[in-house]
């Protein structure tokens, strides 16, 4: 009996030894994983230290790298969203279409997700926006029809196109990421959490702008939910009226006094964010900001330029409003505070306009990679 037990006892220490050598798992737990497919690849997204700027400041500025997602911006996160809760309620079938209006990161998004999950994507826009962005989604394999540029209020608008013609097809549905809430649920159910968890519930303050509205709702309920008292910072571009509607609650638009041609996106070096409207996304979250910050077009230029020279990161032009609200932010807390913000997406998305010098320079922006204006 002795000798049996001194004999289990060996080869059970033995299969640890060799167990903890050469781990194997049984098959439904993985020490490993395999994304299945486009879809395992959005979210999780790395929260990166920016260490210039935490330098300059001596606080911690955070920023969630979302242009590391597959489609290159958080965009995945709410085409993905969307799409999956037009599945659940039986709307969106196999082969059918998703439409939509959108001259930014959502088409993109849209096609690849669409490529991916065995539908079809059909994005309108107006016909004056650089048409690298219709090639580029039609190269993704999206059908794009451009159209004249409208008032909101006019049905033939590209994202009223984008719904009435989505009404009477069977199995396809119209994404609407400006109403539709499955787009502020998207940042409540994964951007949120991930903060709170890759920063140990530290972080003082979120800052980010808004373009839906999406992105700041979803995350302020997230993070105001853990710890009441982290503070919600809106970016705002010039030419937005969001600043003036959280400071002031007073809405305004510059070019609606100009006449006709209404347009509720903003004319701006600044793509992607700053609006004059208020959205459903953005109003579901909006009694949860506690400040909002103005950022000139020149304080964001200046921004990018450093963040490329200084730490090798290379980011459109949301992002650089972004971070330079962040260390305004910061600069207003306490010293080792945590700030965080979002990198939406690459300075590759911007080529033509936020990254051309020349072009720049010619609608008379003084360029440089000084961000002590910024830090004063
Ligand atoms: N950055 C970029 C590049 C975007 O395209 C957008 C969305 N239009 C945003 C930021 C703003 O995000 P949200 O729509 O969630 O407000």
């Amino acid at each position: 009996l002795i000798g049996l037990t001194i004999g289990i006892s060996v080869t059970l220490t033995l299969q640890s030894f060799f167990s903890r050598l050469f781990p194997t798992k049984s098959s439904n737990e993985p020490n490993y994983k395999i994304a299945n497919g486009l879809a395992d690849l959005v979210g999780n997204t790395p929260l990166l230290e920016i260490p210039s700027l935490s330098r300059l400041t001596k606080r911690r500025i955070l920023a969630k790298a979302e242009f590391l997602s597959p489609g290159g911006s958080p965009k995945d996160r709410v085409a993905l969203n969307i799409i999956r809760h037009f599945e659940a309620i039986g709307a969106l079938k196999p082969g059918g279409t998703i439409y939509e209006g959108t001259v930014g990161s959502t088409g993109i998004s849209i096609a690849l997700l669409s490529n991916s999950l065995g539908y079809h994507a059909k994005i309108f826009m107006p016909d004056d926006v650089s048409s690298e962005k219709a090639d580029l989604l039609i190269l993704m394999g999206a059908e794009v029809e451009k159209v004249r540029p409208a008032s909101i209020v006019d049905q033939d608008q590209f994202v009223n196109m984008a719904k009435n013609m989505s009404a009477s097809k069977e199995g396809s549905v119209f994404a609407d990421q400006f109403e539709n809430e499955a787009n502020w649920r998207a940042h409540f159910e994964g951007t949120g959490p991930e903060i709170w968890e890759q920063t140990g519930g530290k972080v003082a303050a979120f800052v980010t702008g808004a373009g839906t509205g999406g992105t700041i709702s979803g995350i302020a309920i997230a993070l105001k939910q853990r710890n009441p008292a982290v503070k919600i910072v809106l970016a705002d571009p010039q030419g937005s009226g969001l600043f003036n509607k959280i400071k002031h609650n007073t809405m305004y638009s510059h070019t609606e006094k100009e006449g006709s041609r209404r347009r509720h996106q903003i004319d701006s070096i600044i793509e992607g964010i700053g609006i004059n409207r208020l959205t459903r996304n953005f109003e579901v979250g909006r009694k949860l900001i506690d400040d909002a910050i103005k950022v000139t077009d020149e304080e964001a230029i200046a921004m990018s330029r450093h963040l490329l020279k200084s730490d090798g990161i290379f980011i459109g032009s949301s992002s650089a409003v972004n971070v330079v609200a962040a260390v305004k932010t910061a600069l207003r807390m306490p010293e080792s505070s945590s700030v965080v913000t979002l990198l939406c997406d690459s300075g590759t998305r911007g080529l033509s306009k936020f990254w051309n010098d020349a072009w720049l320079r010619k609608q008379k922006y003084r360029i440089s990679d000084d961000i002590s204006f910024v830090l004063n």
